[in-house]
């Protein structure tokens, strides 16, 4: 076992959203600014392609789990 960094890598995960289906009310940017940020319009822009550290990960769970439209899917990567 090494000792590269304090992180647990679980399995690298990728965020999507669903444009059709986003609303661009900005409930996952205001639950996880450390995954999701804004464009000018109020929608949403990830902020990393694949997501491998673990807070990251729950961050992005939590966004999908506070998007009323359903449209943030957590995928594996
Ligand atoms: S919470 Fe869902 S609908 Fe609202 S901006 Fe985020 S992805 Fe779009």
């Amino acid at each position: 076992m090494t000792d590269r960094d304090n992180t647990t890598h679980v399995g690298t995960r990728r965020l999507v959203v669903d444009r059709s289906a986003c609303a661009g009310h900005g409930l996952c940017y205001g639950r996880s600014p450390q995954v999701v940020d804004c464009d000018d319009s109020g929608y949403p822009v990830l902020l990393h392609e694949l997501l491998e550290l673990d807070e990251h990960i729950a961050a992005a769970e939590e966004a999908v789990a506070v998007c009323p439209e359903r449209a943030l899917t957590l995928e594996s990567a």
